[in-house]
């Protein structure tokens, strides 16, 4: 199980990035959004889907 945020910051392509908690590139804490804390990182992506409309797991810490 895992703690996963969302960077309220979008990238320059428009994509809010998912992380857990423990990921280097986690943005600070003015500029990330609490997502739950989950066994599969799909279940972040999907509740992160409900805020932004394009989300994507981290390359770092969720897609190797
Ligand atoms: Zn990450």
């Amino acid at each position: 199980m895992h703690y996963y945020y969302a960077n309220k910051v979008a990238r320059s392509d428009g994509v809010n990035e998912v992380h857990k908690s423990d990921c280097k590139l986690l943005p600070e804490i003015s500029k990330r959004e609490y997502l739950g804390y989950y066994s599969d990182y799909q279940d972040a992506i999907l509740k992160a889907q409900t805020k932004f409309e394009l989300v994507e797991g981290c390359k770092n810490c969720i897609l190797d």
